[in-house]
């Protein structure tokens, strides 16, 4: 059963309304609670209306919410110095959506090639990577269910096997203009890069003089136990992309850069939104908690206990491994007993847990960071009843 409603069909979404949010719990309208496990999809990295959070909009709405992002403001700048100081990154660019960020990051690239490399605008990217859904950030992705969709797609994508680093240096031409990949590609099945291949891609881009842009919409605010995930690697990028956790529930999306490929002039990018104080409050709200070294310690403790669930409940079923960092991570539950992700999906929905099926053998949890004992212990019971039923339901 599915309600007909205005909104343009392009989710199956079950018949359930939505009412309420606290921390890791979601309630809809006839009173039920849910344990949120996917959490607006890795975006409320604090849970659902956490009180820092609720207090700092609010005050901050009752002050200033949108002067025009042609004016300074307070509440931005004091983003913008946050963000610098925390990530290393020298120069800041303020949007609204991961994709908008990942575009503001091609148009970086495209102009320091025009430039700096004689016109220089093709960029290598990744089979199964994810940039977002504008039409050149899905040009950009190596989602096989976009090839087909909204042609002719925007030029400039060279498209190569993610970890694999000769292709990747054999994709390289006098046109190549930079490198771009999610350090673990999140909607392409929770892969992370290994280190010797970010490497690598560090000194191919040095070699021939490329920028490398590591999206980390969903990896960045702290997902994988570090702020950000190319601190896990050793390498550092020219550029990065924050999005979904960066707000905690609110839309911003931010681009970093080093000075060095920092070549926007006035009227070169822009947007209405981008950076506004309400939104730029969630972000500073965020960051006062993320960027704390203990809760850090704390996120990366939660990622170790929820990997030992979903290991001990796949050697239980003989379902397969368990991959991602912190609390980005995957179940392949396919192993030498099979469920199906997103039947388990469904079931799991029915018994009050919020868990992502991503693919028929693979389980995607991105839960708040902040989980409690109890909460994960709730999570273990109900995965395995879901289990449990559908294997059931086979026999
Ligand atoms: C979600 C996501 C995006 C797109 O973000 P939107 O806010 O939906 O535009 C881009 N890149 C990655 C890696 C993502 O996970």
């Amino acid at each position: 059963m599915s309600l007909v409603t205005p909104l343009m069909n392009l989710n199956e979404r079950p018949p359930v309304m939505f009412v309420s949010g606290k921390g890791s719990w979601l309630q809809d309208s006839e009173g039920r609670r849910y344990l949120d496990f996917i959490q607006g999809w890795a975006v409320n990295c604090l849970g659902h209306s956490p009180s820092v959070l609720v207090e700092a909009i609010s005050s901050q709405a009752s002050r200033l919410m949108t002067p025009s992002p042609a004016y300074h403001s307070e509440t931005t700048l004091a983003l913008a110095d946050r963000l610098r100081a925390s990530s290393g990154f020298d120069q800041v660019n303020l949007v609204n959506s991961g994709a908008e960020a990942n575009e503001a990051a091609i148009k970086l690239t495209r102009k320091w090639g025009a430039q700096n490399k004689g016109g220089a605008f093709r960029i290598i990217t990744f089979e199964n990577g994810f940039h977002g859904r504008t039409l050149a950030t899905m040009s950009a992705c190596g989602k096989p269910a976009f090839d087909a969709l909204y042609e002719p797609k925007v030029p400039g994508f060279d498209r190569v096997p993610f970890n694999d680093l000769a292709a990747v240096e054999a994709a390289i031409s006098k046109d190549t203009v930079a490198i771009m990949l999610e350090p673990i590609q999140g909607e392409g099945g929770v892969v992370a890069a290994t280190e010797c291949f970010l490497q690598g891609l560090r000194a191919l881009a040095d070699e021939h003089q490329l920028l490398l842009v590591f999206d980390e919409v969903q990896t960045g605010i702290g997902r994988t136990g570090e702020l950000f995930a190319y601190q896990l690697f050793g390498v550092t990028p020219d550029v990065i992309t924050l999005g979904k956790g960066l707000g905690g529930g609110i839309a911003i999306a931010a681009m970093l850069a080093k000075n060095h490929c920092c070549c926007f002039e006035p009227g070169d990018q822009g947007s209405t939104f981008g950076g506004n104080p309400l939104s730029a409050a969630a972000a500073n709200a965020v960051l006062d908690i993320v960027a704390n070294p203990t809760f850090l310690a704390q996120a990366q403790a939660n990622g170790a206990a929820l990997r030992r669930v979903l290991e001990q409940v796949s050697q239980r079923f003989g379902l397969g491994e368990v991959r991602g960092q912190g609390l980005l991570l995957a179940l392949n539950t396919h192993g030498s007993s099979t469920v199906d992700a997103f039947q388990l999906e469904a079931a799991c929905f029915e018994l009050g847990l919020l868990v992502n099926g991503l693919r028929h053998n693979l389980l995607r949890v991105m839960p708040a960071l902040n989980f409690t004992v109890e909460e994960l212990h709730l999570f273990e019971q109900r995965l395995i009843q879901g289990i449990e039923q559908l294997l059931a339901e086979k026999d």
